[in-house]
C-alpha cells in the first residue's frame, strides 16, 4: 500500500479514522462511513486498492454473504484474504475491506447486484461468482431482468474476468453468458417463480428437475462443469465429494458451498483442501446462530425475500417444532410486504406458530389465508416464554433479525 499516491494514502488514513470514530460512537462497524470518506478524497481509491490483487466478486439475490464467507475461508491456504465480512457490499464497503488489509494479495468481495458493473469496471476482478436472481424488496430493488442485462453487458466488456455461475438459474445463465469464459455450476434453484420465461426471447421455458430450455429459441441450460446432486458435489474431473460435513444447514448452503468450491479451484485450491475449511464456517453474521435464553435454544434464521423463506423452511426442525415469524417493513426490509403473498406457508401447518414484528398483522392475514393456525404476540419474548424449554426456530426479515440478535446476544 505504500505504493499508493500520497493523496490515496491520506484518503485511506482519514477513512480509517472516520470508521474508528463511528465504532466508538456505537454506530456499527464503520466500514461504510470509512469508505465514503476515502472515496470522497480519492474517487479512484477502489481501483488503486484493487491493483495487484487477485479479487473475487460475489453477487446474487440470496446467499452472497454466506458464499463470500465460504470462499474466504477456503482461500486461506493462499495467504491473507481481504473481505467485507460485515456485509457492507457497495463500493464504500469494498474500499474499507481492501484498505483494512493492505498486504493481502487476495480479496473476496460481496457485491450488491446493482453495483456489479461498476465494481467490475473499477477493480477488474479476476473471478465473478453469480448465484441467483429473484424478486426482492419490490419497492426499491431494480427489476431483475434489467439487472441480468446489466451483468451481461458489463461482462462482455471485461474479458479478463472469469465467471463462475449457477446454470440452474436461467436469468443468471443469461447474464453470465456475456463473459468470455465461464465455469457452470449446477447448484440448483429452489425458487422458480421468477424464471418461467426466456430472457433471450420472452418465450416459455420448458423445465424438468434437471434441465431447462426455451421452447422458441436456442437458449438452453449449458452443460455444467460442477454438479451438485443432493449432498454430493462432482468436480469437472469426475471426482465426487460429500458435503455432509458442512456446519451450515440446508440445501441453499450446499449450493453456496458448491459455488465456493468452483471459485477456489480457479486459484488452485482443490476440493479436498477446501472442504474442511468450509466445514469450519458455523454461522454467518449471526445467521444459523443458536442462543440460549431461559432454557430455550433459539436459532436465528434470516429471510429477506420469497426465495429466502424457502431456504429457511428447508432447515426448520421437524414438525411439531415451534417457530416464530417476525416481520418488519423498515427501509432495509423493503416497505412493501406484498411479497408475503408469494410464499406458500402451508408447510407450517402442524406446528405452533407465533407471529410478531411491526407487520405482524400483515403476516397474520397471510397465514389466515393459508389456513395455518397461529398466535400473534406483541413481542418476541412472549413467544419465547410461551414455548416449553427446548429448541425454537425464529425466522425474521432484516431489521427484525437484527433486533432479535441484539436482544439475545450477538454471537457470530
Ligand atoms: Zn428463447
Amino acid at each position: 500500500m505504500s505504493d499508493l499516491p500520497l493523496r490515496s494514502q491520506l484518503a485511506v488514513a482519514l477513512g480509517r479514522t472516520a470508521a474508528k470514530m463511528s465504532r466508538l460512537a456505537g454506530r456499527g462497524d464503520g466500514s461504510v462511513i470509512g469508505g465514503r470518506v476515502g472515496l470522497a478524497l480519492d474517487p479512484e481509491l477502489l481501483t488503486r486498492l484493487a491493483r495487484d490483487r487477485k479479487l473475487v466478486l460475489v453477487s446474487a439475490t440470496n446467499g452472497k454473504t454466506t458464499t463470500t464467507r465460504l470462499i474466504t475461508a477456503a482461500m486461506t491456504p493462499l495467504g491473507e484474504v481481504a473481505t467485507n465480512a460485515f456485509g457492507a457490499n457497495m463500493p464504500t464497503g469494498h474500499v474499507s475491506a481492501l484498505a483494512a488489509a493492505p498486504d493481502a494479495r487476495y480479496g473476496v468481495l460481496e457485491c450488491d447486484e446493482k453495483y456489479v458493473p461498476m465494481v467490475l469496471a473499477e477493480t477488474g476482478a479476476n473471478v465473478v461468482a453469480l448465484m441467483n436472481l429473484s424478486r426482492d424488496q419490490m419497492d426499491r430493488a431494480a427489476e431483475i431482468w434489467l439487472l441480468a442485462g446489466k451483468w451481461r453487458k458489463a461482462l462482455e466488456t471485461s474479458p479478463q474476468s472469469h465467471v463462475v455461475a449457477n446454470c440452474d438459474d436461467p436469468l443468471v445463465t443469461w447474464g453470465a453468458s456475456g463473459a468470455k469464459s465461464v465455469t457452470w455450476v449446477a447448484a440448483g434453484q429452489h425458487w422458480r417463480e421468477d424464471s418461467w420465461c426466456c430472457p433471450e426471447c420472452g418465450g416459455p421455458l420448458d423445465r424438468d428437475d434437471q434441465d431447462w430450455r426455451c421452447r422458441q429459441c436456442t437458449f438452453a441450460r449449458p452443460r455444467p462443469d460442477w454438479v451438485l446432486h443432493g449432498d454430493v458435489v462432482t468436480a469437472p474431473d469426475g471426482r465426487s465429494f460429500p458435503l455432509t460435513g458442512l456446519s451450515l444447514p440446508g440445501r441453499a448452503n450446499r449450493s453456496n458451498a458448491a459455488i465456493a468450491l468452483a471459485v477456489v479451484a480457479q486459484f488452485g485450491v482443490q476440493p479436498e483442501q477446501a472442504l474442511p475449511l468450509l466445514a469450519q464456517v458455523k454461522s454467518v453474521a449471526g445467521r444459523y446462530t443458536t442462543v440460549e435464553h431461559e432454557g430455550r435454544r433459539i436459532r436465528l434464521l434470516l429471510s429477506k425475500n420469497p426465495a429466502g423463506w424457502l431456504e429457511a423452511f428447508d432447515v426448520l426442525q421437524p414438525a411439531p417444532g415451534p417457530v416464530v415469524l417476525s416481520i418488519n417493513a423498515q427501509g432495509p426490509d423493503g416497505r412493501d410486504t406484498s411479497w408475503l403473498w408469494d410464499v406458500d406457508y402451508r408447510i407450517l401447518r402442524g406446528r405452533p406458530v407465533w407471529v410478531t414484528g411491526e407487520r405482524r398483522i400483515d403476516m397474520a392475514v397471510r397465514l389466515e389465508a393459508a389456513e395455518v393456525p397461529f398466535t400473534v404476540v406483541d413481542d418476541i419474548e412472549q413467544a419465547v416464554m410461551a414455548v416449553p424449554p427446548g429448541h425454537l426456530d425464529v425466522i425474521a426479515n432484516y431489521t427484525a433479525f437484527q433486533n432479535i440478535r441484539a436482544r439475545y446476544g450477538r454471537v457470530v
